[in-house]
């Protein structure tokens, strides 16, 4: 008994320095008591534009559209939980409807509905790749794409962030001894704000057969295309994509994810994923709120179009010393290098009113710390003229 007791305390005291450690080194994350108001985050009593969320079209901020919303509820629609996994009793048809909505929207024969994105693309990898299956995923791609990939049976090896050369290298050298490849990229990446070479990506894997494409658009649906389906809409290129992520916690200010794909496609994955199938659905007041966005999301232009207004203005206006990946996008990544600078710095763009938060290892690559910028589509003019300023300000003071 004491030795177990003995065993435990130990057990905590391991945790406890490996906490200190990262607090020493400027990395320990906590929960802070923030409150959101509409486009503002109140903290300690201030008030301050948000400029941290995935809001990108200010569709969560949006009263109109909540009250359009509300107008049609009834005990019927307002349905607070499924009760259930979706393969037992928790198939609401309102789960159908989206994925037809959706399926419908990029002219595929099928989509499925995610609790997440985490859950997608944790769960799809593992459930398609198997000891067979060469994965070459780009360098930087999202934590739940890695995790996908570590939980399959695959191999895997990661190409350079953005390199189409290199991708070939690694498919002619290892390709040949996997029955099949998978190339995984983030369209719109959700930390450098650049966007990956889909189109040149597109030709390589035309001229490799038997190779599969898996895109995540994550911050990019809603936002990109004609119609806002994402880059791959943008660049023409859906019908190439064989797995299509979209996330709709984001620009479509709701929760959960989804992947386009083939018919076939989906039935497997219904009867492989195991973040799809051991879990209880999202309730389905949920999913109606995302089918009231998603319809509506195709004519969301005027938004779509103000955003890129705004991303223009900031863009041209950013000082030369500020370095940044991002190509033109509404994520605006400031690199500073330490993680303690970063710190500094979001907290002098918090008291000036906007909420900049700063992104540090191991999220992003040691020594690339920086201030993650993403703009949204209902800043007015005057608050884009302040932003601006309060930029050029950062980089007088030796950014
Ligand atoms: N993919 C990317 C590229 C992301 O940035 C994120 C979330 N930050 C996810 C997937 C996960 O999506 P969700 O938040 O819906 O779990």
């Amino acid at each position: 008994m004491k030795k177990m007791e003995n065993m435990t305390k130990t057990f905590y005291e391991n945790l406890q320095t490996q906490l200190d450690e990262l607090d020493a080194a400027g990395r320990l994350r906590s929960l802070t008591q923030t409150r959101q108001e509409g486009r503002y985050i109140v903290r300690d009593g201030q008030r301050m534009l948000n400029l941290a969320s995935n809001d990108y079209l200010g569709l969560a901020a949006e009263q109109v559209l909540r009250e359009d919303f509300l107008r049609k509820l009834s005990p019927e629609v307002f349905v607070p939980s499924s009760s259930s996994s979706r393969l037992l009793t928790g198939n609401h048809p309102v789960y159908d409807e989206l994925e037809e909505t959706l399926a419908a929207l990029y002219g595929t024969e099928a989509a499925l509905v995610f609790n997440s994105g985490y859950d997608a693309n944790s769960g799809i990898l593992p459930a398609i790749a198997d000891e067979d299956t060469l994965i070459l995923a780009d360098k930087l791609v999202h934590a739940s794409l890695i995790d996908g990939m570590r939980l399959s049976r695959a191999r895997w090896f990661r190409f350079r962030h953005n390199d189409v050369k290199h991708l070939e290298k690694l498919l002619r050298g290892y390709g040949r001894e996997s029955r099949r490849v998978i190339i995984v990229t983030e369209s719109l990446f959700s930390m450098d704000g650049d966007e990956a070479p889909l189109r040149d990506i597109a030709r390589l894997k035309q001229r490799y057969p038997g190779v599969l494409l898996y895109v995540d658009e994550a911050h990019a649906f809603g936002l990109r295309g004609p119609r806002g389906l994402g880059c791959c809409e943008e660049r023409g290129i859906i019908d190439e994509v064989d797995l299509l992520v979209g996330t709709l916690g984001k620009a479509a200010a709701s929760a959960g994810a989804f992947v386009v794909c083939r018919r076939t496609m989906r039935e497997y994955l219904v009867n492989h994923v195991r973040p799809f199938i051991f879990t209880t659905a999202l309730p389905p007041i949920v999913t109606a709120w995302t089918l009231h966005i998603v319809r509506q999301l195709p004519d969301m232009n005027e938004r779509r179009h103000r955003l890129a207004d705004i991303v223009r203005r900031v863009h041209c206006a950013l000082p030369d010393e500020i370095k940044t990946e991002s190509d033109g996008s509404h994520i605006i990544p400031l690199l500073v290098g330490s993680a303690d600078e970063a710190v500094r710095r979001a907290i002098q763009m918090q008291r000036k009113g906007f909420y900049v938060l700063p992104v540090r290892p191991p999220t992003v690559p040691e020594g690339t710390s920086r201030l993650r910028l993403s703009l949204r589509a209902d800043l007015t003019d005057d608050e884009v003229e302040k932003l601006v300023k309060a930029l050029q300000d950062l980089s007088s003071t030796g950014m």
